[in-house]
């Protein structure tokens, strides 16, 4: 499959996306269906005005001799139905007419990580806020819990909550293995074990189409022995524009290389966050700058020619909510520090407790407590679709909105390092709530959608892609009203 442009659509074929049958949305996709029924419709047309002139010549009309249609003799009838039948085959049979101009129609896919879904509203996005007012702009996206970086962007290209994709956490420790990850170590992140589920740049991969990303948590590991075919390892210190002109040079390759599907990663918005809090001057200038590496984009993407073919998905992971030294649950004063092994702490702490001491700290977790809710694994809210996964601690914590939760230990120490700004918190929680625009031919123009979940754009961006999905946690329903030929 490789090598044949997989990914060029005709116009027609643009105006059809969302129809339902998948595998017809596939060839419609790759505009083989489009172009072979409107040869065929060419075809026929012609042929018709052929076999009439034909028919006039062997049968006689009734205006020229008197004769009605009905008295035609059977036999006539009978070779006026072959002739037909044999020019419809020749018509079949003729040589296919020069192919439409192929139109190229990338998926992009774009992250500002920690953009909480009311930044756009502060009037420092004009790129993002003209691209949501030509196409389609969420109140919110409810990010999956728990509102982490690692596990919400693999749930973005999975449709899977973290649950069932295995990225419980930024830091989690395998039960079985004992090996622990770390989000930002890639001697622990590397190893294929930990990622669940197929990522969509693998699916597209092995559906014979072409990935490129220009960073993704994950994108970076050789996920089911298969690599997006462009890719980077993760570089923080690569700035916005250079992200940018780089993804552009891969569009820039010729078709049957360049990417089906391409994403972009920016962490600006979240580290100012973390840094000086959602409402600093820092959070300000992050807005800026992706905004501005989102204009270079649009521009690049015009200059080529491409920007109305491509779709723009624009996402971000989780928002963003104010932290103080004034607001932390000191763990010690709820349980004995020695009865448990903590393996999270901050937002969610997870802990779990140490042979022979079940008993005790159950008792001291489980019952309330100010700033923080604690449950058992199996106990946690159904809404929040956490805690079947064996790499979830037994006993979880999760401060309320603002608060942290520390040992005394950590608050002891000189380097301690206190955010003004976190996520991780519960999902219903609107400081969570995450950011969605899109635009481009398959979008609607100037809509604006209701909250939904965003394991519910993993439907939504395989059948942009015109690719089987996996199975996955995910819905069409929800997203289906925003796409040009929506069925409702
Ligand atoms: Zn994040
Ligand atoms: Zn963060």
């Amino acid at each position: 499959m490789r090598g044949h442009g997989a990914a060029e659509r005709t116009d027609a074929a643009l105006q059809d996306q969302g129809d339902g049958d998948q595998e017809l949305k596939r060839e419609a996709l790759h505009g083989v269906w489009r172009l072979s029924y409107r040869r065929l419709y060419c075809d026929l047309t012609a042929t018709s005005r052929k076999s009439f002139h034909t028919l006039e010549m062997i049968v006689p009309t009734s205006h020229s001799n008197g004769q009605t249609g009905s008295e035609i003799p059977m036999k006539s009838l009978t070779r006026m139905v072959c002739c037909l039948f044999v020019l419809l085959l020749a018509a079949c049979a003729a040589p296919p007419q020069k192919p439409l101009q192929p139109v190229y129609s990338p998926l992009i896919l774009i992250s500002f990580d920690g953009y909480r879904a009311d930044y756009i509203s502060r009037g420092l996005s004009p790129n993002l806020a003209a691209l949501a007012a030509d196409g389609v702009r969420a109140q919110a996206m409810r990010s999956a819990f728990p509102t982490l970086t690692f596990p919400n962007h693999y749930t973005i290209v999975t449709g899977l909550y973290p649950d069932h994709h295995g990225i419980v956490n930024n830091r989690f420790i395998d039960p079985v293995s004992g090996k622990k990850f770390v989000y930002n170590d890639r001697r622990t992140t590397d190893d294929p074990a930990w990622w669940g589920g197929e990522p969509l740049w693998v699916s597209v991969e092995k559906q014979g189409e072409h990935a490129a990303t220009m960073f993704w948590p994950g994108s970076d590991v050789d996920i089911d022995g298969v690599r997006p075919e462009h890719w980077l390892p993760f570089n923080g210190k690569m700035a916005p524009d250079a992200r940018v002109d780089q993804a552009l040079a891969w569009l820039d390759l010729p078709a049957g290389q360049r990417p089906d599907f391409l994403t972009l990663y920016f962490e600006q918005v979240d580290h100012a966050g973390h840094a000086a809090g959602p409402d600093s001057a820092q959070v300000d200038a992050a807005l800026r700058e992706v905004d501005a590496a989102l204009g270079r984009l649009i521009a690049g993407l015009k200059q080529r020619g491409i920007f109305h073919s491509a779709n723009i998905v624009i996402v971000s992971d989780h928002g963003m909510t104010a932290t103080s030294e004034n607001r932390i649950v000191v763990l010690d004063k709820v349980v004995n520090m020695q009865d448990v092994n903590l393996v999270n702490a901050g937002i969610l702490a997870g802990l779990a407790p140490k042979p022979g001491h079940e008993t005790e700290v159950d008792h001291a977790l489980l019952t309330s407590h100010a700033h923080m809710r604690c449950w058992k694994k199996s106990e946690v809210p159904a809404r929040l679709h956490y805690g079947t996964n064996a790499r979830i601690p037994p006993l979880l914590c999760l401060a309320d909105d603002g608060w942290l939760i520390d040992t005394q230990a950590y608050l002891n120490r000189p380097n301690r390092h206190i955010s003004l700004g976190e996520h991780g918190y519960d999902n219903a929680d609107p400081k969570m709530a995450a950011l969605f625009v899109a635009h481009g031919p398959a979008f609607k123009s100037g809509l604006v959608v209701p909250e939904f979940d965003n394991v519910d754009l993993y439907p939504l961006l395989t059948r942009l892609l015109g690719i089987r999905p996996r199975p996955n946690d995910g819905s069409i329903g929800p997203v289906a009203a925003m796409l040009q030929s929506a069925r409702h």
